[in-house]
């Protein structure tokens, strides 16, 4: 990794974009992942660089579908993998939850190594590999596992493409994505769109389940109930219109 000095005043930002490079050059991380990192850089530029308030909340709600869930899943790709391993499988162990690796641009040698990458971090198991299942799309994105994704009640997908967001609400599967563009087919199309850094939301969220698995079942369900989404939404643009707003006046 490249020596960035830590008092640079960027160098949150410029170290999660060296991870995403190196995870290009460990083969977990396709080149188009590259792309999308520079698309999320621009929104969190818009959003301060912070956890809004509003995604905060929905960075609970998800901790608490995940925990009401019979068959939850957390499913990671090459950014999420390259970007946040040792959160992934952190988040994994406090809540119980599986991870499975699902790649749009799939491949098994991409696919086993991001598993073995996370097995480096601690996790024990990571489904994936078995790919017995398909999703209603074309693309390799599809394939899922029938014990996983297949089967599952609720899913959080960081960084997810839009079809599939939508594939997954279509078989009734409630979705949590994090996403920092509001404005995208998948901030739009899940139940749950947490706008926020996946650096960041990881963290809350871990920070989130130690408490919260105390919490009995009406008390999640309450939380989820009140939930709505595209107040979420709204909030996360008007923060960005705020943003400019503040910037164009100085
Ligand atoms: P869609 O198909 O949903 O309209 P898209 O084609 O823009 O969206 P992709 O390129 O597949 O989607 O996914 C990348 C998404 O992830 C983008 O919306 C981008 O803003 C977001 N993103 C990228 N990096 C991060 C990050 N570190 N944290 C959170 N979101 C991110």
């Amino acid at each position: 990794m490249s020596d960035i000095p830590k008092d640079h005043p960027r160098y949150v930002s410029l170290m999660t974009r060296e991870k995403i490079v190196e995870g290009v050059e460990l083969g977990i991380t396709s080149q188009q992942g590259l792309v999308a990192q520079g698309r999320g850089e621009c929104f969190d530029y818009l959003t301060g660089e912070q956890t809004t308030d509003s995604a905060l909340i929905a960075e609970k709600v998800g901790v608490a579908m995940l925990l009401l869930a019979e068959r939850p899943v957390l499913s990671v790709n090459g950014n999420a993998a390259a970007l946040v391993p040792d959160s992934l499988v952190k988040l994994s162990e406090v809540t119980g939850v599986p991870l499975e690796v699902n790649l749009f641009h799939r491949s098994e040698e991409r696919v086993n190594r991001i598993i073995n990458h996370l097995k480096d971090h601690g996790a024990l198991e990571v489904l994936g590999s078995k790919a017995d299942a398909r999703l209603a799309l074309q693309h390799s994105r599809a394939i899922v596992d029938s014990e996983g994704i297949y089967n599952a009640d609720v899913v959080l997908v960081p960084l997810e493409d839009g079809d599939r967001c939508q594939a997954l609400v279509g078989m009734g599967k409630s979705v949590i994505t994090i996403d920092l563009n509001p404005l995208s087919r998948t901030s739009r199309t899940a139940n749950v769109t947490i706008v926020d850094n996946v650096v960041r939301a990881m963290d809350n969220m871990i920070d989130l389940s130690y408490g919260m698995k105390e919490l009995d079942e009406a008390e999640l369900r309450k939380l989820v109930e009140e939930y709505d989404n595209s107040r979420t939404l709204s909030d996360a643009v008007r923060q960005m219109i705020r943003k400019l707003e503040e910037l164009s006046d100085t």
